[in-house]
């Protein structure tokens, strides 16, 4: 049997809605039985993915962040997108310690947790504005 389901959430990008989209996810992902790691994992890539666009993407008043997550199998397929101001340099921003906002105690990690704790990561400049981040990771995958 491959299991199959989907969601999309669209909420605003203020700071209170982290833990409601990480919470989302972690409820949204339990027919997959994740261990806690994964979970945790998972949880915390969606939390930087969603923070970057609360801190990042909206240069006044606060727009929509927009969720989607699928379960095909035993892999999870995440999409966060924003419609905001963009990356300019998407490869450079990937970098470990590169960020625009070092005065906020940003230290430029956000990504690369992302890529850390997910199998798979793609960043993409969404259309006509703003960033489109793309991660997976398979369920059950101690050892393998
Ligand atoms: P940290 O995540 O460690 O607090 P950070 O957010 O600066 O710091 P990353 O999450 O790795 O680090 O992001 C790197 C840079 O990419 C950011 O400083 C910002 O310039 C840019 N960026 C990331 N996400 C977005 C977004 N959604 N919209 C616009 N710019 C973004
Ligand atoms: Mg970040």
């Amino acid at each position: 049997m491959n299991f199959k389901n989907e969601m999309i959430l669209k909420f605003k990008a203020k700071s209170v809605n982290e833990s409601f989209a990480r919470s989302a996810v972690a409820a949204f992902l339990l027919p997959l039985d994740p261990t806690l790691e994964e979970l945790n994992d998972i949880k915390t890539a969606v939390s930087e993915a969603v923070t970057n666009c609360i801190v990042h993407a909206y240069e006044k008043g606060e727009e929509d962040i927009e969720l989607a997550c699928s379960i095909d199998g035993d892999t999870v397929h995440i999409t966060v997108s924003d419609t905001g101001v963009g990356i300019s340099d998407i490869e450079k921003a990937r970098q470990p310690f590169f960020t625009t906002k070092p005065e906020d105690e940003r230290s430029g990690m956000g990504f690369t947790l992302m890529e850390t704790f997910m199998d798979n990561l793609e960043v993409l400049p969404n259309q006509p504005l703003g960033v489109i981040v793309k991660m997976s990771k398979k369920i059950g995958n101690k050892g393998g």
